[in-house]
């Protein structure tokens, strides 16, 4: 641990209620889309949990169990609505506990965050009210139905009791049933469930209340809450500390503070824009308000962030949910003081967040293992190949460290004198400072690895032939697209060398291409002192490639620093000092422009596989060059299977 501050409060010992848990790192409940439709756990499920616990978080709090068989927001959920579920949770339990970790069940009902289409039923909630985000009304619910979902909750936190799990967590944040209820933003009754902050909290605490009555003193429940929603006339920090008090009250014993609604969604899972432990103030304004602990959430991806929060005072927990689904192992490598074999979450929101929306299992953008554990087998080889990658780019840097993982002798040829290929440009644009710490990783997984790195070499059938590899993997990557646009090649500048400041780029700037790589580069010269800057996008929206919370803040940035936006129009030509393009069959030309940017996308570079015919060893190709160009997230993911599978 030479040169790092001493680690103390993470590994600190903590009694909630009457149990002890045996460190301060909490992996939170996330959805992973990995369970069976009636609610039982898979393989799948219990092996990424598992993986969690052997790695030292000391509380896993696995994802919102549906109460009943209509609460859940998506089909494949976690689910304590009829006993015969009790069973296969206890093998869960078991293995949880096996592995060293103690493990709390949260507890929910979606309300009016859900759909018909998910669940076969209306959905319902205190009021009437259509959620922002969703596609129907609900009903509002009478004061029997109150009733009838407060004993599903308690009947639920029974299973869970029964099935092992060391607590419940009453899930009352992101704009789910309870949190409809504890805010205005949702609540309009004007019965004993409506109103004043008592009434709205009525419910939870009914809840808390008839589970402590049930389950024992002893049991735990923890509380989860959005302390600020971010909507108009939604919950605040001030009523969020009141509302703190009264659960306390109620029975709770501890306190999860998070924050946002589905109308905020960019603030449940904040992205890279979010700085890391952005939200931590709110946990520590509870915090000066209750006497049981309170857990801190938001973009808490580091050991040393999280003492840091915890040294000050700020929380007594500290919640790293993406943080453990970049690095399972986190906790314990901290112990070990091996910072540098940790992967950190980036922010990219990509795998976890942006699986999860498309109804997918999770995943992870920096670590393809999460979600394959029972999959990928990472045991050694056992006959250990020699694997020659070529190409240094993100994905064929994960190809050589997936593979001498695996004990192969591996060699890593690049073309360039550095590692990284376009993730170096990727990781500049603003708020992805975290994006460059995958590079760092990398390279010291390389090299602690043994893998031996090559620069400047210009690979040929010939190079590979004389190696005498049983297996190439094939990372050659991708060139800039260049349409067939009259003065693109002569005038214009690619994205990526602008990033690098490999290029002059004056006041009046044009990017030509509106996905993620344009935009980000519009935002980035603007942030940087270009006074002008217009995109021009064949498409009728830009940013379509990119994740819905990292370009909600892409886009407000762009709005603030007033970068023009031209959709549904198709450059023509580029000029020296113009840009002609045509939009609603008219022409018109952008004039005085000192740069044009290019970020049309990429082509993949095949030269080299298309060279290797008739040779002895097995050829993989991953990323870029392997059929068509694709997002890092994707190539990432090749690159390691083709390491794992070599
Ligand atoms: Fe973090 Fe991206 Fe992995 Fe999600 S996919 S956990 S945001 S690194």
């Amino acid at each position: 641990m030479e040169g790092i501050m001493k680690l103390t409060k993470i590994f600190e010992p903590i009694t909630i209620n009457k149990t002890e848990f045996k460190n301060r790192m909490v992996v939170s409940a996330m959805v992973t889309n990995y369970c069976n439709e009636d609610g039982t756990p898979t393989e799948k499920f219990m092996a990424y949990h598992e993986h969690k616990a052997k790695g030292g978080y000391g509380i896993i709090i696995t994802e919102d169990f549906a109460v009943t068989r209509t609460a859940g927001a998506s089909k494949t959920l976690a689910g304590l609505w009829e006993d015969r579920q009790v069973e296969p949770w206890r093998v869960f339990t078991d293995r949880i506990h096996k592995a060293g970790a103690k493990t709390i069940a949260q507890i929910y009902h979606a309300g009016r965050e859900t759909s018909s289409r998910i669940t076969g039923v209306q959905p319902i909630a205190p009021s009437a009210i259509k959620d922002p985000t969703m596609p129907e009304a609900p009903r509002e619910m009478s004061v029997n139905e109150i009733h009838d979902l407060e004993k599903a909750f308690v009947d639920a936190a029974l299973r869970a009791k029964a099935a092992g799990f060391d607590g419940v967590e009453v899930h009352g944040a992101h704009g789910y049933l309870i949190n409809q209820f504890v805010s205005p933003f949702s609540n309009k009754r004007c019965d004993e469930y409506g109103g004043t902050t008592e009434n709205r909290t009525r419910f939870p605490r009914e809840i808390i209340q008839a589970i402590r009555l049930a389950a024992g003193e002893d049991f735990p429940i923890f509380y989860r809450m959005s302390s600020e929603e971010y909507v108009p006339g939604g919950l605040e920090i001030e009523e969020a500390k009141l509302i703190a008090r009264l659960i306390e009250d109620a029975g709770a014993d501890c306190i999860h503070c998070s924050q946002g609604v589905f109308a905020t969604g960019h603030i449940i899972i904040p992205p890279a824009p979010v700085p890391v432990g952005g939200f931590v103030h709110h946990a520590a304004a509870l915090k000066t308000v209750v006497d049981i602990p309170v857990i801190a959430v938001g973009r808490i991806n580091d050991p040393l962030l999280a003492e840091s929060i915890l040294a000050s005072g700020s929380a007594d927990l500290c919640t790293m949910g993406r943080a453990s689904l970049a690095d399972s192992e986190m906790p314990e490598k901290a112990r070990r003081g091996d910072f540098a074999s940790i992967l950190h979450c980036i922010g990219c929101v990509q795998g976890c967040a942006g699986e999860h929306e498309q109804g997918h299992p999770i995943r992870c953008l920096v670590n393809p293992l999460t979600g394959m554990e029972d999959v990928y087998d990472i045991s050694p080889a056992a006959e250990p190949k020699k694997v020659v990658v070529v190409g240094g780019g993100v994905s064929g840097c994960e190809a050589a460290i997936a593979a001498a993982g695996r004990g192969h002798h591996v060699t890593l040829l690049e073309k360039s004198g550095e590692l990284g290929g376009q993730w170096i440009a990727a990781s500049i644009p603003m708020a992805k400072g975290d994006f460059s710490s995958f590079i760092v990783w990398q390279k010291h997984m390389l090299e602690k690895l043994g893998v031996e790195v090559r620069f400047h070499v210009d690979v040929t059938k010939d190079t590979l032939e004389e190696m005498k590899p049983d297996a190439v993997i094939l990372a050659t990557g991708s060139n800039p697209a260049m349409p067939p646009i009259k003065g693109l090649r002569e005038y214009g500048v690619v994205a990526q060398k602008v990033l690098r400041g490999e290029a002059e780029v004056g006041n009046k700037v044009v990017v030509i291409g509106g996905g993620l790589v344009g935009a980000e580069t519009a935002d980035y010269l603007a942030e940087h002192g270009c006074g002008d800057v217009t995109i021009v996008e064949m498409l009728p929206q830009i940013v379509k490639d990119g994740e819905p919370a990292p370009t909600y803040y892409l886009k407000k940035r762009m709005a603030e620093h007033g970068v023009k936006v031209l959709t549904s129009a198709a450059v023509q030509e580029v000029k020296e000092h113009g840009v002609v393009y045509k939009k609603d069959e008219s022409c018109a030309e952008i004039t005085d422009v000192e740069t044009v940017v290019i970020a049309i996308g990429v082509r993949a570079n095949t030269v080299l596989e298309e060279s290797l015919t008739d040779c002895d060893f097995t050829i993989v190709s991953v990323g870029d060059c392997h059929e068509r160009a694709k997002n890092g997230y994707r190539g990432i993911q090749e690159g390691y299977e083709a390491g794992i599978l070599i």
